[in-house]
């Protein structure tokens, strides 16, 4: 797709540093890192997240994030490993072509994730559970 940044770095149009790639996928570094070693994973057809991405590229796709996640934890001696996908600008995406985050983290890297800030109400979790079930 013309103007979106990731195509043009599967084109070569935009240098990028790469990791790992196949016929289907791409994975690069991160040029602004959360930590040293953040590298993306990205299917080499333009699809805008991962909602649009079709099953075998997504199940290609978390199978490189695997293996280059692994190699990303052992050679970077990552204290553990964030996989993350941000779907939306509300959820934090900013390119909108396909990806998966391999974040390495490092005990103490003050990292600070999002877990546990709104409790449910009593009553609350088997109605939201119906409801996003009724969409299934
Ligand atoms: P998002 O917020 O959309 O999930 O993440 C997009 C990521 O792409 C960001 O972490 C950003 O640093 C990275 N990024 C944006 N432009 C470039 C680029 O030109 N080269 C590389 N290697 N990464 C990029
Ligand atoms: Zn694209």
């Amino acid at each position: 797709m013309e103007d979106c940044i990731f195509c043009k770095i599967i084109k070569g149009e935009i240098p990028s540093e790469k990791i790992y790639e196949n016929e289907r996928v791409l994975a690069f570094l991160d040029i602004a890192p959360v930590n040293i070693g953040h590298t993306l994973v990205i299917p080499k057809e333009h699809y805008a997240n991962i909602f649009e991405t079709p099953e075998e590229t997504l199940t290609e796709m978390l199978k490189v994030t695997k293996k280059v996640g692994i190699a990303i934890k052992t050679q970077m001696r990552a204290d553990g490993v964030n996989i993350n996908i941000n779907n939306d600008s509300a959820a934090g995406q900013i390119v909108f072509h396909s990806h998966i985050h391999i974040i390495p983290r490092l005990k103490d890297d003050g990292f600070s994730m999002w877990y546990g800030k709104r409790p449910y109400d009593d009553g609350e979790m088997s109605i939201v559970a119906n409801k996003i079930i009724a969409g299934l």
